[in-house]
Protein backbone atom coordinates (compact mmCIF):
# COMPACT_ATOMS: atom_id res chain seq x y z
CA UNK A 1 0.00 0.00 0.00
CA UNK A 2 1.05 3.57 -0.75
CA UNK A 3 0.14 5.91 2.39
CA UNK A 4 -0.93 9.35 2.27
CA UNK A 5 1.86 11.23 2.53
CA UNK A 6 3.41 9.88 -0.53
CA UNK A 7 4.51 10.97 -3.59
CA UNK A 8 2.17 9.76 -6.54
CA UNK A 9 3.60 10.79 -10.39
CA UNK A 10 1.56 11.82 -13.13
CA UNK A 11 2.61 11.78 -16.87
CA UNK A 12 0.94 14.55 -18.68
CA UNK A 13 -0.54 17.75 -17.16
CA UNK A 14 -3.99 18.05 -18.61
CA UNK A 15 -7.23 18.31 -16.75
CA UNK A 16 -7.06 15.00 -16.07
CA UNK A 17 -4.13 15.64 -14.47
CA UNK A 18 -5.17 18.45 -12.63
CA UNK A 19 -8.24 16.66 -11.33
CA UNK A 20 -6.22 13.22 -10.41
CA UNK A 21 -4.20 15.67 -8.65
CA UNK A 22 -7.17 17.51 -6.56
CA UNK A 23 -8.52 13.83 -5.60
CA UNK A 24 -5.01 12.89 -4.35
CA UNK A 25 -4.42 15.89 -2.38
CA UNK A 26 -7.76 15.42 -0.58
CA UNK A 27 -6.34 12.31 0.25
CA UNK A 28 -2.75 13.39 1.86
CA UNK A 29 -0.53 12.75 -1.42
CA UNK A 30 1.58 14.79 -2.78
CA UNK A 31 1.73 15.18 -6.62
CA UNK A 32 4.58 15.18 -9.62
CA UNK A 33 3.63 16.25 -12.68
CA UNK A 34 5.78 15.30 -15.62
CA UNK A 35 4.69 16.89 -19.11
CA UNK A 36 6.60 19.25 -21.68
CA UNK A 37 4.87 22.30 -21.31
CA UNK A 38 6.19 25.52 -19.59
CA UNK A 39 2.87 26.01 -17.38
CA UNK A 40 0.47 22.50 -17.75
CA UNK A 41 -2.86 22.97 -16.05
CA UNK A 42 -2.33 20.01 -13.65
CA UNK A 43 1.13 21.60 -12.49
CA UNK A 44 -0.82 25.03 -10.97
CA UNK A 45 -2.68 22.44 -8.33
CA UNK A 46 0.58 19.78 -7.63
CA UNK A 47 3.54 20.06 -5.77
CA UNK A 48 6.10 19.78 -8.57
CA UNK A 49 6.46 19.50 -12.37
CA UNK A 50 8.95 18.08 -14.35
CA UNK A 51 8.98 19.95 -17.53
CA UNK A 52 11.00 17.43 -20.39
CA UNK A 53 9.52 15.31 -23.35
CA UNK A 54 7.66 12.27 -23.01
CA UNK A 55 10.31 10.24 -24.74
CA UNK A 56 13.31 12.14 -22.39
CA UNK A 57 14.67 8.61 -20.73
CA UNK A 58 16.59 10.65 -18.22
CA UNK A 59 14.51 13.16 -17.35
CA UNK A 60 12.24 9.21 -16.66
CA UNK A 61 14.62 8.20 -14.44
CA UNK A 62 14.59 11.13 -12.31
CA UNK A 63 11.12 11.55 -11.87
CA UNK A 64 10.99 7.37 -11.27
CA UNK A 65 13.46 8.03 -8.19
CA UNK A 66 11.09 10.73 -6.78
CA UNK A 67 7.65 9.38 -6.51
CA UNK A 68 6.22 6.24 -4.84
CA UNK A 69 4.19 5.37 -7.66
CA UNK A 70 3.32 6.98 -11.19
CA UNK A 71 0.61 7.06 -13.78
CA UNK A 72 -0.43 8.41 -16.99
CA UNK A 73 -3.51 10.66 -18.05
CA UNK A 74 -3.18 10.35 -21.63
CA UNK A 75 -2.42 7.24 -23.98
CA UNK A 76 -0.07 9.00 -26.58
CA UNK A 77 2.70 8.68 -25.03
CA UNK A 78 6.21 7.09 -26.17
CA UNK A 79 6.29 3.22 -24.25
CA UNK A 80 9.78 2.31 -24.45
CA UNK A 81 11.20 5.17 -22.40
CA UNK A 82 8.62 4.37 -19.66
CA UNK A 83 10.57 1.10 -18.27
CA UNK A 84 12.46 3.60 -16.27
CA UNK A 85 9.34 3.50 -14.16
CA UNK A 86 9.08 0.26 -13.38
CA UNK A 87 7.12 -1.51 -11.30
CA UNK A 88 5.58 2.04 -10.51
CA UNK A 89 3.75 2.90 -13.20
CA UNK A 90 0.22 1.75 -12.63
CA UNK A 91 -1.49 0.44 -14.86
CA UNK A 92 1.78 -0.71 -16.84
CA UNK A 93 2.05 -0.20 -20.18
CA UNK A 94 0.64 -3.11 -21.51
CA UNK A 95 -2.38 -1.17 -21.32
CA UNK A 96 -0.99 2.05 -22.69
CA UNK A 97 0.50 0.03 -25.65
CA UNK A 98 -2.82 -1.70 -26.60
CA UNK A 99 -5.08 1.04 -26.36
CA UNK A 100 -3.06 3.84 -28.22
CA UNK A 101 -3.06 1.74 -31.62
CA UNK A 102 -6.65 1.05 -33.25
CA UNK A 103 -5.58 -1.76 -34.53
CA UNK A 104 -3.96 -3.83 -32.04
CA UNK A 105 -6.68 -2.36 -29.56
CA UNK A 106 -9.58 -4.01 -32.00
CA UNK A 107 -7.29 -7.68 -32.22
CA UNK A 108 -7.31 -7.28 -28.15
CA UNK A 109 -11.07 -6.20 -27.72
CA UNK A 110 -12.34 -9.21 -30.33
CA UNK A 111 -9.96 -11.57 -28.61
CA UNK A 112 -11.70 -10.99 -25.02
CA UNK A 113 -15.08 -11.83 -27.13
CA UNK A 114 -16.54 -8.17 -27.64
CA UNK A 115 -18.10 -6.90 -30.28
CA UNK A 116 -16.47 -3.95 -32.46
CA UNK A 117 -17.52 -2.83 -36.08
CA UNK A 118 -16.09 -4.70 -39.36
CA UNK A 119 -12.77 -3.47 -40.01
CA UNK A 120 -9.56 -3.38 -41.69
CA UNK A 121 -6.30 -2.60 -41.45
CA UNK A 122 -5.00 0.21 -43.91
CA UNK A 123 -1.46 0.92 -45.24
CA UNK A 124 -2.31 2.28 -48.79
CA UNK A 125 -5.23 3.98 -51.32
CA UNK A 126 -5.92 0.18 -52.40
CA UNK A 127 -6.24 -1.12 -49.40
CA UNK A 128 -9.37 1.82 -48.55
CA UNK A 129 -10.81 0.48 -52.40
CA UNK A 130 -10.20 -2.81 -50.67
CA UNK A 131 -11.93 -2.37 -47.50
CA UNK A 132 -14.80 -0.42 -49.16
CA UNK A 133 -15.50 -3.40 -51.15
CA UNK A 134 -15.47 -5.81 -48.26
CA UNK A 135 -16.75 -4.18 -45.36
CA UNK A 136 -19.06 -1.58 -47.43
CA UNK A 137 -20.59 2.08 -47.07
CA UNK A 138 -20.30 4.26 -44.89
CA UNK A 139 -17.00 3.53 -43.70
CA UNK A 140 -15.20 5.86 -41.18
CA UNK A 141 -10.64 5.90 -41.69
CA UNK A 142 -8.94 6.23 -38.20
CA UNK A 143 -5.49 6.48 -37.99
CA UNK A 144 -4.17 3.87 -35.99
CA UNK A 145 -1.94 6.27 -33.62
CA UNK A 146 -2.72 9.92 -32.82
CA UNK A 147 -5.97 10.36 -33.07
CA UNK A 148 -8.29 12.43 -30.55
CA UNK A 149 -11.53 13.94 -30.20
CA UNK A 150 -12.55 12.87 -33.85
CA UNK A 151 -8.87 14.21 -35.06
CA UNK A 152 -7.29 11.90 -37.31
CA UNK A 153 -10.85 10.40 -39.26
CA UNK A 154 -12.14 10.98 -42.37
CA UNK A 155 -15.67 9.61 -43.24
CA UNK A 156 -16.11 7.92 -46.81
CA UNK A 157 -20.00 7.90 -48.23
CA UNK A 158 -19.77 6.95 -51.47
CA UNK A 159 -16.66 5.35 -53.82
CA UNK A 160 -15.59 8.96 -54.50
CA UNK A 161 -14.55 9.89 -51.29
CA UNK A 162 -12.16 7.21 -51.18
CA UNK A 163 -9.21 9.34 -52.44
CA UNK A 164 -9.72 12.28 -50.48
CA UNK A 165 -10.63 10.37 -47.26
CA UNK A 166 -7.44 8.81 -47.47
CA UNK A 167 -5.70 11.93 -48.15
CA UNK A 168 -7.97 13.59 -45.21
CA UNK A 169 -5.72 11.38 -42.73
CA UNK A 170 -2.62 12.26 -43.66
CA UNK A 171 -1.71 8.97 -45.58
CA UNK A 172 -1.18 7.21 -42.60
CA UNK A 173 -1.65 3.61 -41.19
CA UNK A 174 -4.96 3.47 -40.24
CA UNK A 175 -7.89 1.02 -40.01
CA UNK A 176 -11.42 1.23 -42.22
CA UNK A 177 -14.27 0.96 -40.12
CA UNK A 178 -17.73 0.56 -40.80
CA UNK A 179 -20.08 2.89 -39.70
CA UNK A 180 -22.39 1.77 -36.86
CA UNK A 181 -25.82 2.41 -37.02
CA UNK A 182 -26.08 2.90 -33.27
CA UNK A 183 -29.31 4.55 -31.10
CA UNK A 184 -27.01 5.99 -28.75
CA UNK A 185 -23.50 6.13 -27.40
CA UNK A 186 -22.33 5.18 -23.37
CA UNK A 187 -19.52 4.46 -21.67
CA UNK A 188 -18.66 2.00 -18.90
CA UNK A 189 -16.37 3.13 -16.44
CA UNK A 190 -14.61 0.90 -13.77
CA UNK A 191 -11.61 0.90 -11.61
CA UNK A 192 -9.73 -2.21 -10.69
CA UNK A 193 -7.37 -3.60 -7.91
CA UNK A 194 -4.07 -5.50 -8.36
CA UNK A 195 -5.91 -8.14 -6.65
CA UNK A 196 -8.80 -8.45 -9.31
CA UNK A 197 -11.46 -6.56 -6.75
CA UNK A 198 -13.48 -4.03 -9.30
CA UNK A 199 -16.10 -1.30 -9.04
CA UNK A 200 -18.66 0.01 -12.02
CA UNK A 201 -19.86 3.64 -11.86
CA UNK A 202 -23.86 4.53 -13.62
CA UNK A 203 -23.20 3.94 -17.18
CA UNK A 204 -23.80 7.58 -18.58
CA UNK A 205 -25.36 8.08 -22.23
CA UNK A 206 -22.72 9.99 -23.71
CA UNK A 207 -23.66 12.77 -26.73
CA UNK A 208 -21.11 13.75 -29.05
CA UNK A 209 -20.89 16.85 -31.81
CA UNK A 210 -18.05 16.72 -34.27
CA UNK A 211 -16.62 13.93 -32.85
CA UNK A 212 -15.96 15.86 -29.14
CA UNK A 213 -17.86 14.48 -25.84
CA UNK A 214 -20.68 17.31 -24.99
CA UNK A 215 -23.16 15.77 -22.69
CA UNK A 216 -23.10 13.05 -20.22
CA UNK A 217 -26.19 11.87 -18.44
CA UNK A 218 -26.62 9.46 -15.71
CA UNK A 219 -29.16 7.24 -15.49
CA UNK A 220 -28.06 6.89 -19.43
CA UNK A 221 -32.06 5.77 -20.57
CA UNK A 222 -34.10 3.26 -21.93
CA UNK A 223 -31.28 2.90 -24.70
CA UNK A 224 -28.36 1.96 -23.04
CA UNK A 225 -30.09 0.44 -20.04
CA UNK A 226 -30.45 -2.88 -21.83
CA UNK A 227 -27.37 -3.21 -22.56
CA UNK A 228 -25.35 -2.31 -19.77
CA UNK A 229 -25.39 -5.64 -18.19
CA UNK A 230 -23.86 -7.30 -21.03
CA UNK A 231 -21.71 -4.09 -21.69
CA UNK A 232 -19.60 -4.46 -18.51
CA UNK A 233 -18.92 -8.03 -18.45
CA UNK A 234 -17.44 -7.36 -22.27
CA UNK A 235 -15.35 -4.25 -20.26
CA UNK A 236 -14.70 -6.79 -17.34
CA UNK A 237 -12.98 -9.03 -19.05
CA UNK A 238 -11.30 -6.77 -21.33
CA UNK A 239 -9.66 -5.52 -18.04
CA UNK A 240 -8.75 -8.62 -16.62
CA UNK A 241 -7.21 -9.52 -19.76
CA UNK A 242 -5.10 -6.05 -19.37
CA UNK A 243 -4.62 -7.19 -15.55
CA UNK A 244 -5.35 -3.42 -15.64
CA UNK A 245 -4.84 -1.29 -12.21
CA UNK A 246 -6.55 1.84 -11.89
CA UNK A 247 -9.61 3.20 -14.13
CA UNK A 248 -10.57 1.49 -16.77
CA UNK A 249 -13.08 3.16 -19.91
CA UNK A 250 -14.61 1.32 -22.80
CA UNK A 251 -16.75 3.36 -24.91
CA UNK A 252 -20.02 1.47 -26.61
CA UNK A 253 -22.34 2.10 -29.38
CA UNK A 254 -25.62 1.19 -28.67
CA UNK A 255 -26.68 -1.05 -31.68
CA UNK A 256 -29.80 -2.98 -32.79
CA UNK A 257 -27.69 -6.18 -32.12
CA UNK A 258 -25.94 -5.07 -28.45
CA UNK A 259 -23.40 -3.43 -27.04
CA UNK A 260 -20.94 -2.64 -29.88
CA UNK A 261 -17.03 -1.50 -28.55
CA UNK A 262 -15.94 1.98 -30.18
CA UNK A 263 -12.42 2.32 -28.22
CA UNK A 264 -11.12 1.84 -24.84
CA UNK A 265 -9.23 4.58 -22.47
CA UNK A 266 -6.97 3.18 -19.62
CA UNK A 267 -7.51 6.62 -17.68
CA UNK A 268 -9.96 8.32 -16.28
CA UNK A 269 -12.38 9.18 -18.77
CA UNK A 270 -14.42 12.63 -19.80
CA UNK A 271 -17.34 10.73 -19.94
CA UNK A 272 -16.76 10.42 -16.17
CA UNK A 273 -16.17 13.97 -14.96
CA UNK A 274 -20.28 13.69 -13.70
CA UNK A 275 -19.05 11.63 -10.60
CA UNK A 276 -17.11 14.08 -9.03
CA UNK A 277 -20.34 15.28 -7.63
CA UNK A 278 -22.86 13.13 -8.87
CA UNK A 279 -21.25 9.69 -7.07
CA UNK A 280 -20.35 9.06 -3.66
CA UNK A 281 -16.62 8.50 -5.41
CA UNK A 282 -15.52 10.03 -7.85
CA UNK A 283 -13.21 8.47 -10.48
CA UNK A 284 -10.84 10.27 -9.88
CA UNK A 285 -10.48 9.53 -6.26
CA UNK A 286 -11.29 5.29 -7.16
CA UNK A 287 -8.10 5.74 -9.10
CA UNK A 288 -5.77 7.03 -6.63
CA UNK A 289 -7.26 5.06 -4.44
CA UNK A 290 -6.44 1.73 -6.96
CA UNK A 291 -3.37 2.28 -7.84
CA UNK A 292 -2.10 2.91 -4.39
CA UNK A 293 -3.93 0.37 -2.92
CA UNK A 294 -6.60 1.92 -0.67
CA UNK A 295 -9.79 -0.02 -0.36
CA UNK A 296 -12.21 0.88 -2.88
CA UNK A 297 -14.94 4.01 -2.53
CA UNK A 298 -18.44 3.47 -2.84
CA UNK A 299 -19.74 4.39 -6.37
CA UNK A 300 -23.08 4.99 -6.66
CA UNK A 301 -25.21 8.20 -7.11
CA UNK A 302 -25.39 10.75 -4.61
CA UNK A 303 -29.09 11.96 -6.13
CA UNK A 304 -31.20 10.47 -8.43
CA UNK A 305 -29.72 12.11 -12.05
CA UNK A 306 -26.04 13.90 -13.58
CA UNK A 307 -25.35 16.00 -16.51
CA UNK A 308 -22.23 16.61 -17.53
CA UNK A 309 -21.73 19.26 -20.08
CA UNK A 310 -18.21 20.02 -21.78
CA UNK A 311 -17.24 24.00 -21.89
CA UNK A 312 -15.90 23.42 -25.52
CA UNK A 313 -13.93 26.60 -26.91
CA UNK A 314 -15.59 29.84 -26.13
CA UNK A 315 -18.33 28.68 -24.61
CA UNK A 316 -16.22 29.22 -21.27
CA UNK A 317 -16.97 32.56 -21.92
CA UNK A 318 -20.57 32.09 -20.42
CA UNK A 319 -18.98 31.55 -16.38
CA UNK A 320 -20.27 34.19 -15.31
CA UNK A 321 -23.99 32.88 -15.78
CA UNK A 322 -22.70 29.13 -14.95
CA UNK A 323 -20.94 30.42 -11.66
CA UNK A 324 -24.46 32.38 -10.87
CA UNK A 325 -26.77 29.19 -11.52
CA UNK A 326 -28.04 27.58 -8.21
CA UNK A 327 -27.03 23.65 -8.08
CA UNK A 328 -24.46 24.19 -11.13
CA UNK A 329 -20.61 22.61 -10.12
CA UNK A 330 -18.43 24.70 -12.30
CA UNK A 331 -15.02 23.43 -13.52
CA UNK A 332 -12.65 25.47 -15.19
CA UNK A 333 -9.35 23.68 -16.25
CA UNK A 334 -7.05 27.09 -15.78
CA UNK A 335 -6.10 26.36 -19.98
CA UNK A 336 -5.48 29.99 -21.32
CA UNK A 337 -6.13 30.34 -24.63
CA UNK A 338 -9.77 29.41 -25.52
CA UNK A 339 -9.16 27.52 -29.19
CA UNK A 340 -12.33 26.36 -30.49
CA UNK A 341 -12.31 22.70 -29.49
CA UNK A 342 -10.84 22.67 -27.12
CA UNK A 343 -11.94 21.60 -23.55
CA UNK A 344 -12.06 24.48 -21.27
CA UNK A 345 -14.12 23.61 -18.49
CA UNK A 346 -17.35 21.35 -17.74
CA UNK A 347 -20.56 22.09 -15.47
CA UNK A 348 -22.23 18.92 -13.76
CA UNK A 349 -26.33 19.36 -12.92
CA UNK A 350 -26.83 17.25 -10.05
CA UNK A 351 -30.64 16.60 -9.38
CA UNK A 352 -33.06 14.34 -7.77
P1 LIG B 1 -13.65 8.20 -31.67
O1 LIG B 1 -12.57 9.23 -31.65
O2 LIG B 1 -13.26 6.94 -32.37
O3 LIG B 1 -14.25 7.96 -30.31
O4 LIG B 1 -14.84 8.84 -32.53
C1 LIG B 1 -15.49 10.03 -32.13
C2 LIG B 1 -16.98 9.94 -32.43
O5 LIG B 1 -17.21 9.72 -33.84
C3 LIG B 1 -17.66 8.76 -31.75
O6 LIG B 1 -17.97 9.03 -30.42
C4 LIG B 1 -18.90 8.63 -32.64
O7 LIG B 1 -19.85 9.63 -32.34
C5 LIG B 1 -18.34 8.86 -34.03
N1 LIG B 1 -17.89 7.57 -34.60
C6 LIG B 1 -16.63 7.04 -34.53
N2 LIG B 1 -16.58 5.83 -35.12
C7 LIG B 1 -17.81 5.56 -35.58
C8 LIG B 1 -18.41 4.45 -36.29
N3 LIG B 1 -17.70 3.38 -36.64
N4 LIG B 1 -19.73 4.53 -36.59
C9 LIG B 1 -20.47 5.62 -36.22
N5 LIG B 1 -19.97 6.69 -35.58
C10 LIG B 1 -18.66 6.67 -35.26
Amino acid sequence: MIPPGSTIGIIGGGQLGRMLSIAAAQLGYKCHIFDPHEQPCAADVAACHTRAAFGDAAALEAFAAAVDVATYEFENLPVEPLAALGDKLQPTTRSLAIAQDRATEKEFIESCGARVAPWRPISCLADVTAAVLKVGLPLVLKTRRYGYDGKGQAWIHSRRDEQAAWQAIGEEPAIAEAGVAFAAEYSVILARWADGRHAFWDSPRNEHREGILRLSTVPGGELVAPQVEEARAAALRIAEALDHVGVLTVEFFASADGPVVNEIAPRVHNSGHWTIEGAVTSQFEQHIRAICGLPPGVTGLTRGHAVMENLIGDAVNRWPELAAERGAHLHIYGKGEARPGRKMGHVTRVVR
